[in-house]
């Protein structure tokens, strides 16, 4: 069982309740879940109802749940998450868009640009990746963590990128605003809890054969650490068919937002594996109540050394973009990031 006191609990409240639980003769353990108080409490004769009632309690979380403190975060309503200027759910939606790998500092930037005027809320690149592969490209590293940064910092938006070691957590943090674990490293548990320690936001990608179970219990991993800001990432499953790379579970996407208060974001490019599909895979997303898109967007995909074949050319994204609008308006949603900039002009198609 969790006690699980308010936001705004005291220290006078705390003490009442860790006094009311002893004279229960209960052993029990205080812990901090994001900003508030747990008190994780043994034992079969717990009165839940009673303990519900006093000053200071939020909620009594029953431990029967292999996820208990994901379904505390159900308390608040879904708090979203803010990552600088972008906001993940609690009635906004955010694009986070960028190239696959960063590999050129001047194509990166002319990336950066053209996602910021389009409404994107985020950048994204990656720097250390997680490849099936040990002998495909494994990212620029240290420096294109810095290019990253950079870019993002000149269009003014914050960034994200993929952590695949403990030991680069530490210099991550440093440069990047949203931690991103990928699908393969979902069960990094280390990772898990060395990424969630920095009290950054992250975004927690499914494993590809992951079922929601263990997404969860990976998401564990990261609140017992001490971290509420998660966002979940639905990025497809393995699956038996070939038409797709991986299968888009989108009924995933209001299943855990009926049961979760964490943010709900959807990968249609390393689902769909093909750019030509990307688009309404992302708007399907959206209509399902996606709080975000993780995008993979290049304007010279012949240049690059990753998922050339999915990534989004800039005027699709720009359409994408406004798509999206539509569909947040539909439910009453607004998509964050920069509606004051103007839209980029849409580039002229190549040999006209
Ligand atoms: C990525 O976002 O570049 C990536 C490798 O994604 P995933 O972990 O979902 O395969
Ligand atoms: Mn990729």
């Amino acid at each position: 069982m969790i006690i699980l006191l308010n936001l705004d609990a005291g220290p006078s409240e705390r003490a009442a309740v860790r006094a009311a639980l002893q004279r229960q003769g209960l052993a029990i353990e205080e812990s901090r879940l994001g900003e508030r108080t747990a008190f994780w409490v043994e034992g079969s004769e717990v009165p839940a109802e009673s303990l519900a009632r006093l000053p200071g309690v939020e909620r009594v979380v029953p431990v029967g749940s292999r996820s208990p403190l994901a379904d505390a975060t159900r308390v608040s309503g879904g708090r979203p998450v803010s990552v600088g200027s972008a906001t993940f759910g609690g009635g906004q939606v955010g694009v986070i868009a960028g190239p696959c790998t960063v590999e050129d500092a001047g194509v990166l930037r002319d990336v950066a640009r053209f996602v910021a005027r389009a409404g994107a809320a985020a950048l994204r690149g990656g720097v250390f990746k997680s490849r099936t592969s040990p002998h495909n490209y494994q990212g620029g590293g240290s420096s294109a963590l810095r290019d990253l940064h950079a870019a993002a910092r000149e269009v003014g938006l914050p960034c994200f990128t993929e952590l695949t070691d403990p030991r680069q957590v530490a210099e991550v943090a440093d440069w990047a605003d949203g931690l991103q674990i990928g699908a393969r490293q979902m069960q990094n548990f280390p990772l898990l809890i060395e990424a969630a320690r920095t009290g950054k936001p992250v975004l927690l990608k499914r494993h590809m054969s992951a079922d929601v179970e263990e997404w969860l219990l990976a998401v564990e991993y990261m609140l017992k650490a001490g971290n509420e800001k998660i966002i979940l990432c639905e990025r497809g499953l393995r699956s038996a068919e070939r038409h797709v790379r991986y299968l888009l579970d989108i009924g995933v996407v209001p299943w855990l937002k009926q049961r979760v208060g964490l943010p709900v974001i959807v990968d249609p490019s390393h689902s769909a594996g093909d750019w030509s599909l990307v688009v309404p895979l992302a708007r399907a997303a959206v209509a399902a109540g996606a709080d975000g898109l993780i995008v993979e967007v290049h304007h010279r995909p012949e240049t690059t050394r990753c998922d050339a074949q999915q990534a989004l050319p800039f005027n699709d994204f720009a359409r994408l973009m406004q798509d999206v609008r539509a569909l947040a308006a539909l439910d009453g949603r607004v998509v964050t990031g920069s509606p004051a900039r103007e839209p980029p002009p849409l580039q002229a198609a190549a040999g006209a």
